[in-house]
């Protein structure tokens, strides 16, 4: 399968892959539908902007096996648009038995025209034994090899397990390669967004990423709270699908980019979708429970794709590192497990591109960024054609270089370019300690890498504690104690 990747930042990207009714531009949300519930028409869910809708192959076997035979899943459902169906791994988890063998749900999938299919894949929960995750997934990849006879025209995703044992999210992720999917499905992951697990989400999605080409789509199987998608895209995911619009709906509860609420907490409705806009919190209250829960799908279906529309639009303008650093705070965990990409420096400098319009610091996160670090690699290549070297952190004051933090040393010459001249960073005084540390570790390599010149380095003393230990080759002067100096005479 071609997956043309239209734009990208971060890790994230905006792309396009074809399937056999149609484009689906990524990254999108596939609503789940239950043919047998109907909680929202299927063919309704295109004016909430969803290009693809995800379906249980195992409920349509079980329910209306000859119908769908008969129809076709498309027919079926009432949709001209793309299906993924899934496998029933689901049930698999939940019941523990299935009484349906990967070999004929695969190929019910392709006959009932599925446009993405998916393998009987064993789901191992996080924290599993090592042996248990170890031989579910064993049997997993068995079943994935054999689903390559049952591709026909659809697509194949092929299932990414492991539990919470990196190793084996990696052998998973290799062997699915080595098969060929199409699509690269991190499943078993549902527990721990419940429980805002984020640091081994995080971590089980950059490994994972870290074995397959840059171009494979990623989807993040039962991932559908509106809060993750930004983090998720930023780390390279490009499928979700959601079944928590319904799920959440039917519980009274209410998704926004931040978090969810309880209706019975609302006393205002914070968003503008139709919905919101047409009833009060007390309205919904006050309604009949079935009408209220397909209100509450709604609002919440048209809340998770205008934040996929706020992800795509951040990595069309590469202001995605500020939007994720925006959501990260909604939840001290999701803060944590950002912090995370420090220990991935390797494979975030290979995707994140360079050049960008502009860097807005948000918070000690954006010292994260590779542009900080790829600045101060960069900056270690300028050539320096005098013996002795002014350096200064004040802008206004003549120098050959700056000290801007969080990005260090700056050449005069390229103070207005990117990235520094496109920055807005508080100055120095009110910036995280994080920030001006960074700073000065750039500026250390700078002066060890030039240890055969001369340097003057003028700080105000505010920067003082943080120069201790510079190499023999550098004379401190102090701007603010010059001035007192001036004064006195
Ligand atoms: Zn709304």
């Amino acid at each position: 399968m071609d997956f043309e990747i239209i734009d990208k930042d971060v890790m994230g990207r905006i792309g396009k892959f074809e399937t056999n009714h149609g484009k689906v531009e990524t990254p999108t949300i596939l609503p789940v539908v239950n043919p047998n519930i109907e909680l929202i028409p299927p063919k309704d869910l295109k004016k909430f902007g969803a290009e693809i809708v995800m379906t249980n192959a195992y409920i349509i076997y079980k329910t209306r096996r000859d119908e769908a035979l008969e129809k076709g899943v498309h027919r079926l459902l009432g949709v001209d648009i793309p299906v993924m169906t899934d496998s029933g791994s689901y049930q698999l988890m939940i019941y523990g038995d299935l009484e349906i063998t990967n070999e004929e749900i695969l190929s019910f999938q392709s006959k009932i025209g599925s446009d993405i299919i998916v393998p009987l894949d064993i789901p191992t929960p996080p924290d599993a034994d090592y042996d248990t995750a170890l031989n579910d997934l064993k049997v997993t990849i068995e079943r994935e090899k054999s689903a390559l006879t049952f591709k026909g025209k659809s697509l194949l995703a092929l299932p990414i397990q492991g539990s919470t044992h990196l190793d084996l999210r990696k052998l998973s992720a290799k062997e699915a390669l080595k098969i060929g999917g199409d699509v690269y499905a991190i499943g078993g992951i549902v527990p721990l967004m419940d429980t805002y697990r984020f640091q081994d989400l995080v971590r089980i999605i950059l490994e994972v990423k870290s074995v397959l080409p840059s171009n494979s789509v990623i989807h993040l199987f039962g991932a559908g709270h509106p809060m993750i998608f930004s983090v998720a895209v930023a780390l390279g995911c490009d499928l979700f699908d959601s079944a928590a619009y319904a799920i959440y709906a039917k519980d009274d509860r209410y998704l926004t980019p931040y978090g969810t609420k309880k209706l019975e907490d609302l006393h205002y409705l914070p968003c503008s979708c139709p919905i919101c806009s047409k009833y009060s919190p007390n309205e919904l209250k006050e309604m009949e429970k079935s009408e209220r829960e397909i209100l509450l799908a709604e609002h919440n279906l048209y809340v998770s794709f205008e934040e996929i529309r706020r992800i795509k639009q951040a990595i069309r303008e590469n202001n995605l590192f500020e939007l994720v650093e925006s959501r990260i705070r909604v939840h001290p965990n999701l803060l944590k497990a950002w912090r995370i990409i420090r220990e991935y420096k390797d494979i975030l400098d290979i995707y994140d591109p360079f050049i960008k319009q502009s860097f807005f610091y948000t918070g000690i996160e954006s010292c994260y960024r590779p542009v900080v670090r790829k600045h101060q690699d960069r900056i270690l290549n300028v050539e320096i054609d005098k013996e002795e070297v002014v350096i200064s952190t004040d802008e206004g004051e003549l120098a050959d270089f700056y000290i801007k933090p969080p990005f260090g040393v700056i050449p005069a010459e390229m103070i207005e370019s990117y990235p520094v001249g496109h920055s807005e960073v508080p100055q120095a005084e009110l910036m995280e300690e994080e920030a001006l540390k960074m700073a000065v570790e750039g500026l250390k390599r700078f002066l060890d890498y030039h240890s055969d010149k001369r340097f003057k380095i003028r700080v105000n003393s505010f920067w003082m504690k943080y120069l201790k230990n510079l190499p023999k080759n550098v004379v401190i002067e102090c701007l603010d104690r010059r001035k007192d100096l001036d004064l006195q005479e």
